[in-house]
């Protein structure tokens, strides 16, 4: 006989596959003694075995469900259908992973034309009961028998109108009676069947409606957005009915631990007193902020804070539980894990472990790469945004900023998006239905609902910008909203501001870098788990500050031709290349020399005394020469050429596979008085910061594109020469030393040769994978596609290191590298370096670095450290 069910008292939380999250917690938080009303749990087998069956719940499950709903009442004291004391319970899903408001919920299941009247008799509250009871018929006639929720809730707008009242609160039990009547009367109409008398009847059709759930299509949708399997399915979990409707001092709530915006320690909720489950999340009346109930019932908030606080300790994680106190007494209905932005996350964690509910290694490795990158967004502008008036504002639901056009439908959201548009959704509230449409947007803006509301929770849990709770905002069914008298339609740009609650009109410029209160600390400890270290690949003081900022211990690589790419210096560039004679190119380079120097005194001081490799010029030469004759015209003017000349030489220095040309170190040796140059600003202008500034500066130099043990032996004394002659003329002793890129096969074959001369590596993937594999790095694209798609590839080799070919090469040339020179330093510095996947090869290859673009930089470090562990 298989196994269906299993009481709450049977279960742990370990036991996620086969309970769900919410059944399996449920269990621990019984097993832990927890105030949990008892209960039990519909397996995901069983769900599984329905889906697969016909959609029939087969007799043996019924029995277990029947055998479960006996002990149920046999610790509760209560029976189905009895007159005195009748059972009630409620019906959830709850699958492995959180899919929240997928799938379908039942309260209040047991209540029928007889049992109400005992719960009213019971409660001594008549209003209570019926209450109770229309909403059984509504949420069983919309989840079980798929019925118009809008049928239901507009005959209490009827009813309301009628009796000329404005809120549910105000009806009575004999309008709730009435309303019953008439729900009744819409299954008749609808149906052509009654509301099924029989609790029994009404559980199993319960169960069934919320294993049909799975299907659905907003569930379907959820899980291909999340990357969840199908093949999961949904338990159920059925558990004895608390009430929070039980009068003003009951209530109902939604808690998390701590702040799942910004991760504050501290109770951060909502609740609502006299009140049902679906109310708070609903977002149809406001709830009240959770520290009020610090006032309202002192007792019951003390208890939750106390049992949030042990559960936090028990799951080593920050739990969103929901709680109900029925006539004071407190009970807790679900725990999990809660939905967080990527800021608290982190938050989270750090704070975790400075409190000691995690050591270091659990905090190293449950820091999540998304949260990093996330985390790393840019906001925007401060400045800018000081000058900006925003029209509207609402609750800060999820942080982070963003602008876009406004939509107002998922449909139109998820339309626009197609053409290339960056959208905010705008909504009066979002459903799940709207899932899609969230997705697609960069922000998703709605006049009502609070924290805990759908699109608060969805926003916050895919990390999207989101302002809720707008009550200026009157979205009107035309496709269009007001704020007063301003006007937004389809299409108007709006900046919204997911921190601060505030929408402006147009477009506000980002910022360039948000640092991390959190990201010194954590460089901290990854810096301890992981041996290999994390440079910048940065030439800019702009982009040097940035990745110092984000942890670099160094500059792994500086492309010193980037620093030529602006406007004025290209002609100087040009100028040097189109040069005709020895005499020119040096008048040009004495010039360069210059300029270089102030460009590497700028980086030595914005890289504050820390590692620097610069690398001599590696121009594929085709990106600066002068295109067409009107740019070659253009060009000889501005140098004072002739038209003639510049063609000359550019039509002689084109190549009809650039990337193979005249790059790197084949400069070097044609010319050798470029690097010279190039050297000797390098050391001139570290002399300089050394006398200026308390900065020990040791150069890296480093030779691009060497094949051979004899050019670079030949270029190194080329340009060595010209640091002695520097050195002697500013009389000063410099550490400094010359490496080589190991860029080309031919180079990992010899790189014993080339270790005699070089004092250290840095791979570059980009070049070497370009070689290894014979795909142009300009032209790959079209071929990695279609490789990726007839699975030739598992990844695009520029993006993930080719292990078993570029890595091969790599693995061979450090061999042959330390045989000779046993402390050869070793980096890696192509663009694939920095990828997770390839950082597991990296990470056990010995190598002393990785060199990467500075945003980079803190996820390859915590992956370094994670794969450390
Ligand atoms: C490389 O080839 O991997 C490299 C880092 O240099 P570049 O991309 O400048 O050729
Ligand atoms: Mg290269």
């Amino acid at each position: 006989m298989n196994r269906w069910v299993y009481l709450f008292s049977e279960g742990s939380k370990e036991q996620k596959d086969l309970l769900g999250g919410k059944g399996a917690n449920l269990a621990e938080m019984t097993k832990l003694g927890l105030p949990v009303p008892t209960g039990f749990t519909v397996t995901t087998e069983a769900c599984l075995y329905y889906l697969d069956h016909s959609e029939q719940l087969t007799d043996e499950i019924k029995e277990q469900v029947m055998t479960a709903v006996e002990t149920l009442a046999a610790k509760t004291g209560k029976k189905f259908d009895d007159l005195e004391n009748p059972l009630l319970v409620s019906v959830r899903s709850g699958s492995k992973f959180s899919m929240p408001g997928m799938m379908d919920t039942v309260l209040n299941l047991g209540l029928n034309d007889r049992t109400v009247v005992a719960l009213a008799e019971n409660s001594q509250n008549e209003r209570f009961a019926y209450d109770c009871y229309r909403r059984l018929l509504q949420m069983f006639g919309n989840v079980v028998m798929g019925m118009d929720n809008n049928d239901f809730e507009s005959r209490i707008t009827a009813v309301k109108k009628a009796a000329g009242l404005t809120f549910d609160t105000e009806l009575t039990a004999e309008h709730w009676k009435q309303i019953v009547t008439e729900y009744k009367k819409i299954y008749q109409e609808k149906l052509q069947r009654e509301f099924p008398q029989d609790p029994i009847e009404q559980l199993y059709l319960a169960i069934e409606a919320v294993f049909g759930s799975w299907n659905n299509q907003r569930a379907k949708t959820y899980r291909r957005l999340h990357d969840i399997s199908d093949d999961l399915g949904t338990a159920v979990n059925v558990q004895e009915m608390v009430f929070g409707n039980f009068g003003e001092s009951s209530g109902t709530g939604v808690v998390f631990s701590r702040n799942p915006s910004v991760g504050n320690s501290g109770l951060f909720g909502e609740y609502l007193i006299n009140a049902q489950g679906e109310d708070v999340v609903a977002g149809v009346r406001t709830p009240k902020p959770i520290q009020v109930l610090a006032d309202e019932l002192p007792e019951q908030f003390q208890q939750l804070k106390t049992i949030c606080e042990s559960l936090e300790k028990h799951y080593h994680d920050m739990q969103d539980v929901e709680f109900t106190i029925e006539r004071e007494k407190l009970f807790i209905l679900q725990t999990r894990s809660g939905k967080r932005t990527s800021k608290a996350a982190l938050t989270i964690l750090l704070d975790f472990y400075n409190e000691g509910i995690i050591d270091e290694k659990e905090l190293v490795s449950r820091i999540e790469a998304k949260d990093l990158e996330a985390a790393l967004h840019p906001n925007f502008d401060e400045k800018a945004l000081k000058n900006r008036e925003s029209f509207l504002s609402g609750l800060a639901a999820s942080p982070g900023a963003a602008t876009g056009a406004a939509y107002f439908t998922a449909e139109a959201a998820t339309a626009a998006k197609a053409r290339g548009e960056r959208v905010i959704l705008v909504r009066e509230e979002t459903s799940p239905e709207d899932i899609e449409g969230i997705a697609v947007s960069e922000a998703v803006i709605t006049s009502r609902g609070g924290m805990t509301s759908h699109a608060a929770v969805v926003a916050r849990g895919m990390g999207i910008c989101s302002v809720v709770g707008c009550e200026r905002l009157i979205v009107s069914e035309e496709n269009k909203a007001t704020v007063g008298d301003n006007l937004i339609e389809e299409g108007t740009i709006l900046s919204v501001n997911g921190t601060s609650g505030k929408i402006y009109f147009g477009e506000i410029p980002m910022e360039e870098v948000t640092n991390l209160v959190a990201l010194d600390e954590l460089h901290t400890i990854w810096e301890r788990h992981a041996a290999i270290k994390v440079r910048a690949n940065a030439e800019t003081p702009n982009d040097i500050k940035t990745g110092m900022t984000l942890g670099a211990v160094g500059i792994g690589l500086a492309r010193t031709e980037h620093m030529f790419f602006e406007k004025s210096r290209l002609l100087q560039f040009r100028q040097l290349i189109l040069a005709d004679s020895l005499a020119e190119r040096l008048e040009v380079l004495d010039h360069l020399k210059k300029v270089q120097k102030q460009d590497f005194k700028f980086m030595y001081e914005a890289a504050k005394g820390k590692a620097t490799t610069i690398r001599l010029l590696d121009p594929p030469l085709h990106e600066f020469l002068p295109k067409g004759a009107d740019e070659c015209r253009e060009v000889a003017k501005e140098l004072g050429k002739t038209f003639n000349e510049v063609k000359r030489k550019t039509d002689n220095l084109a190549e009809v596979n650039p990337m193979l040309g005249f790059r790197g170190l084949r400069l070097g040796v044609a010319y050798p008085e470029i690097y010279q140059m190039q050297a000797e600003a390098i050391i001139e202008a570290a002399c300089e910061v050394m006398k200026e500034t308390d900065f020990v500066i040791q150069p890296e130099i480093m030779i691009p594109f060497t094949i051979d043990a004899d050019e670079f032996a030949q270029v190194r004394a080329s340009i060595e020469g010209a640091i002695q002659t520097s050195l002697e003329k500013q009389k000063q002793e410099l550490d400094y030393q010359i490496g080589t890129m190991i860029e080309i096969p031919r180079a990992c074959f010899v790189a014993d040769e080339i270790a005699e001369h070089a004092d250290f590596f840095s791979f570059g993937t980009n070049d070497l994978t370009q070689m290894a594999l014979g795909l142009s790095r300009d032209d790959s694209p079209r071929i990695v596609t279609q490789y990726l798609e007839n699975g030739i590839f598992k990844e695009d080799p520029f993006q993930v290191l080719d292990e078993s070919g570029v890595g091969a090469l790599m693995k061979l040339a450090i061999e042959r590298g330390r045989r000779v020179n046993p402390n050869l330093k070793i980096g890696v510095c192509g663009e694939a370096a920095a990828h997770p996947k390839s950082i597991t090869f990296l990470n056990d290859l010995a190598i002393d670095y990785i060199s990467c673009s500075p945003f980079r930089i803190p996820q390859a470090k915590m992956t370094l450290a994670q794969r450390a562990l």
